[in-house]
């Protein structure tokens, strides 16, 4: 039962029908369109991730981890509306996470995070949490003890991002990025957020492992735009609100589009004021061994984080 989603609604039952596979040309022969691999959804309805967040994974590592590198996972918490909470705020407790990065991004709500590092502090709409795991840390993710009180709606990504085997085992870190540090760029259809890499010139503020774009970009109402997305990065156009078109396919709210690595654009088509999160990333050819909370590249690997984990090395290894 779909107990959190409000404003939810879904494609037309009706598909418009699908254009062949093939790469448009375009005036100029150097552009060449991304094509449309995959739609990617929740399978099922959801969970609760503690007791605050109500999330539709909508991709996991387990699925096409190759497919989706350097993305390990991506969780679409809400839309829901909280009850103002007078007891302890809402949340999910200490637990691990070793081997990759945690990139927390709110669109509603508040939350508070503390991590055995040292990092932590209260982000809301707009802010950027992005923690690195690497080689051991400590997390707590709750309402911020305000949010908690009033209620009120909430909404927030957090997308898992892999890190290239040299870096898996460096010290844990975190940038707090609010939204004051995020560029805003205007264009013709809508506007974007630089999150990380670069849109139309402009940088985002996120430092980076390997190579990787997330741009907040939110669609006015009937307008189509195409994005120059780098060759050879795993594309991927995250539709949080609205309804989009792309190459006469559909993709509704928590559904996300991948895209070939072949190819330098992307054009989407907003039916209404829409919302999404593009994100691309140089593919890190590497072996994906995960579990749960810890991914690494080898089954030996996942031993050593889960006795590292059970013998209190995790906040050790935070704090060297
Ligand atoms: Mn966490």
């Amino acid at each position: 039962m779909n107990i959190w989603y409000e404003n939810i609604f879904h494609c037309n039952t009706i598909k418009k029908p699908r254009r062949p596979s093939f790469f448009k040309c375009c005036p100029d022969e150097s552009i060449m369109s991304k094509i449309v691999e995959a739609i990617l959804h929740a399978n099922g309805d959801g969970h609760w991730v503690g007791d605050g967040f109500p999330v539709r994974t909508l991709f996991g590592y387990q699925g096409d981890a190759r497919l989706l590198s350097p993305f390990l996972l991506f969780d679409y918490a809400g839309p829901h509306t909280f009850a103002p909470n007078s007891g302890a705020p809402r949340g999910v407790g200490q637990h691990p996470h070793r081997g990759f990065e945690t990139v927390t991004i709110v669109y509603d709500g508040e939350v508070s995070h503390e991590d055995s590092s040292g990092g932590g502090g209260t982000i809301g709409a707009g802010d950027v949490q992005w923690m690195t795991a690497a080689g051991g840390i400590l997390h707590e993710e709750f309402h911020s003890p305000g949010f908690s009180k009033t209620g009120g709606p909430f909404r927030m990504v957090q997308l898992w991002v892999n890190l290239p085997a040299k870096d898996k085992m460096t010290l844990a870190k975190y940038q707090a990025i609010t939204n004051d540090d995020i560029p805003f760029v205007p264009f013709n259809g809508g506007r974007a957020r630089v999150i990380a890499g670069k849109f139309q010139g402009v940088e985002g503020p996120a430092t980076t492992f390997t190579p990787i774009n997330m741009w907040d970009v939110r669609l006015d109402a009937d307008t189509t735009v195409t994005f120059s997305l780098p060759e050879g990065h795993t594309s991927l156009i995250a539709v949080l609100s609205g309804r989009v078109t792309i190459a006469g396919q559909d993709a509704c709210e928590a559904e996300i589009v991948r895209f070939s690595r072949e190819g330098t654009s992307a054009t989407i088509h907003a039916d209404g004021d829409a919302v999404v999160l593009v994100l691309t990333g140089k593919p890190i050819d590497e072996p994906v061994v995960g579990y749960g909370p810890f991914v690494m590249n080898s089954e030996t690997e996942i031993r050593q984080a889960i006795e590292d984990f059970n013998s209190g090395r995790f906040n050790q290894a935070a704090k060297q």
